[in-house]
């Protein structure tokens, strides 16, 4: 069941998402080689809890097994999503996608950022721009009239056209009350199919990108996918409300960007 949003509901979401922006921005400022996920997932814990929300990934239900232990997603490298922070670290040239999920006055936010640890080739930092790219053309179509199908095609052209993966079993999905609500809103799809988009829809988009080929596979944890040849991926993520005309982008990769500064792809 899709649940459309009010105003005053899309204002709430906003403050849950604006928060992500702003933790995911703590940890830019100290993501270099050497630190480690689990310091990263102890900063973002704290600045989300310090800001009055609830990290929504701590104790988040798998159906496979037990529930997340952490309050961000840390996926390195050939990890797609759902990494588990851990004691390892980064590395000069990896690359690393934080996802991160707040709850705030009832309402959730979530989005996710790759970012660039040291130096990075030129491959990989190519991936993760067009990932990026994929994102702002999929939130494109996010406008009354469009259907769901329009933005998976806008997502999946982009990334096809420069031989990437995209990967099909993880999408995005609806976000209110819940961090996953209906509709569900794959990265690939035909133009002009599928659900209608309405004012007040509030869904994240989310490309997963694969380098190689777009095939994932599950580790023991029952958490961490990776790609099955073992090549990087990119992510990245943001929540929106569905407008006539233009989405209206709940989440913001500015606060990231402005720490980041000219190293921003
Ligand atoms: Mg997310
Ligand atoms: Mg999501």
């Amino acid at each position: 069941m899709i649940f459309l949003k009010t105003e005053d509901e899309i204002e709430l979401l906003r403050q849950a998402n604006l928060l992500i922006g702003r933790t995911l921005a703590e940890l830019a400022k100290i993501i270099k080689p050497g630190v480690t996920t689990l310091e990263l997932d102890k900063v973002a814990e704290e600045f989300i809890c310090d800001n009055g929300a609830i990290p929504t990934f701590k104790g988040f239900p798998n159906p496979f097994g037990g529930p997340f232990p952490a309050s961000i997603c840390t996926s390195v490298n050939d990890v797609v999503v759902h990494g588990i922070p851990n004691n390892v670290p980064l590395k000069d040239g990896d690359i690393v996608s934080i996802d991160c999920g707040t709850k705030l006055n009832g309402f959730c936010g979530d989005s996710c950022y790759t970012f660039l640890v040291g130096e990075v080739s030129e491959e990989i930092r190519q991936l993760c721009k067009v990932t990026k790219e994929a994102l702002y053309l999929g939130i494109e179509q996010a406008v009354v009239g469009h259907r769901l199908g329009d933005i998976g095609y806008a997502v999946e052209n982009h990334c096809t056209s420069h031989s990437y993966g995209v990967v099909r079993e993880f999408v995005g999905h609806g976000v209110g009350r819940e961090m996953h609500e209906d509709p569900q809103v794959p990265n690939y799809g035909k133009r002009g199919t599928g659900t209608m988009l309405k004012k007040g829809l509030c869904i994240a988009i989310e490309p997963m990108i694969t380098l190689g080929a777009r095939q994932v596979t599950m580790d023991s944890d029952r958490w961490t996918i990776r790609t099955r040849d073992g090549k990087p991926a990119a992510h990245y993520e943001h929540s929106l409300a569905v407008r006539q005309g233009k989405a209206d982008v709940l989440s913001s990769f500015e606060e990231i960007e402005k720490v980041l500064g000219d190293k921003a792809i």
